[in-house]
């Protein structure tokens, strides 16, 4: 199964899929990790594109379609990805179609994390994350554990781009450009509403019920296929849609 997660930045967008991806065996494909890995490697897209991830502005689509394209068609992650931080606008959306039809797969779940933009605030002001393995963390809300692994104060940093003024801004464009593609998802049935406010436990047993009925209907589609595949092996063969 293909899942989208939306919500605004500093909605747990990252937490629930890291959790989402260990459950059900996906892969997460963050637009926003890719970004700041070109930044951090101070590659000629990273240095190109830094001054528009830190002032919270939209890259390019021609740079993040390409980007995507790489990993909608590799077979290791066919089925199997959790798209975080994209599509953010409708063309992006469009791509995404197309791209999934080409390679032989479609959206089977968008979870949409309701937060509002107070609780952003609070969250991103406290957000820090390990350099060494990713884990991230809150100042107020979910401190790292004393001597946690390599998660220790010196290797512990603050995301340029999670200021006050910069996560407003950032708040404005996702309601201005991601509102019009939960609208495209809704439109397909797609979208389940989840409130993003209370304890991530809750949170994430609400999208576990979800990717549960999801898997099990997968499942059960996949074995008529085999089913149907050995009877009428010409409908139903390896090239017929997933
Ligand atoms: P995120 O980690 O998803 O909040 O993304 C951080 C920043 O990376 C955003 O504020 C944008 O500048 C850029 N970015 C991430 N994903 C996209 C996308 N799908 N389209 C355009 N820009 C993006």
């Amino acid at each position: 199964m293909n899942v989208i997660i939306f919500g605004p930045p500093g909605a747990g967008k990252g937490t629930q899929s890291d959790f989402i991806v260990k459950k059900f065996n996906l892969f997460k494909l963050s637009t926003g990790d890719l970004l700041r890995d070109e930044i951090k490697k101070k590659s000629s897209l990273g240095v190109e594109i830094t001054s528009i991830v830190n002032s919270g502005s939209l890259v390019s689509d021609e740079i993040i379609n390409g980007l995507i394209e790489n990993f909608v068609s590799n077979d290791n992650y066919k089925n199997k990805i959790i798209f975080d931080g994209y599509p953010r606008n409708l063309p992006q959306a469009e791509n995404l179609e197309k791209l999934l039809h080409k390679h032989k797969q479609n959206i089977n779940l968008v979870i949409k994390l309701k937060v509002s933009l107070d609780t952003i605030k609070k969250r991103i002001t406290g957000r820090i994350a390990c350099s060494k393995c990713g884990n991230t963390y809150n100042i107020f809300f979910n401190p790292p554990k004393e001597a946690s692994g390599c998660c220790q104060k010196q290797f512990l940093i603050k995301r340029e781009d999670d200021n006050v003024d910069v996560a407003s801004k950032r708040f404005e464009t996702y309601e201005e450009s991601t509102e019009p593609v939960i609208d495209f998802y809704n439109k397909m049935g797609l979208v389940r509403d989840v409130n993003g406010e209370t304890d991530i436990d809750v949170i994430y047993s609400e999208i576990s019920s979800y990717l549960n009925v999801i898997e099990g209907w997968h499942y059960k589609i996949t074995s008529y296929k085999y089913v149907f595949y050995n009877l009428y092996p010409i409908n139903y063969g390896p090239n017929s849609r997933n």
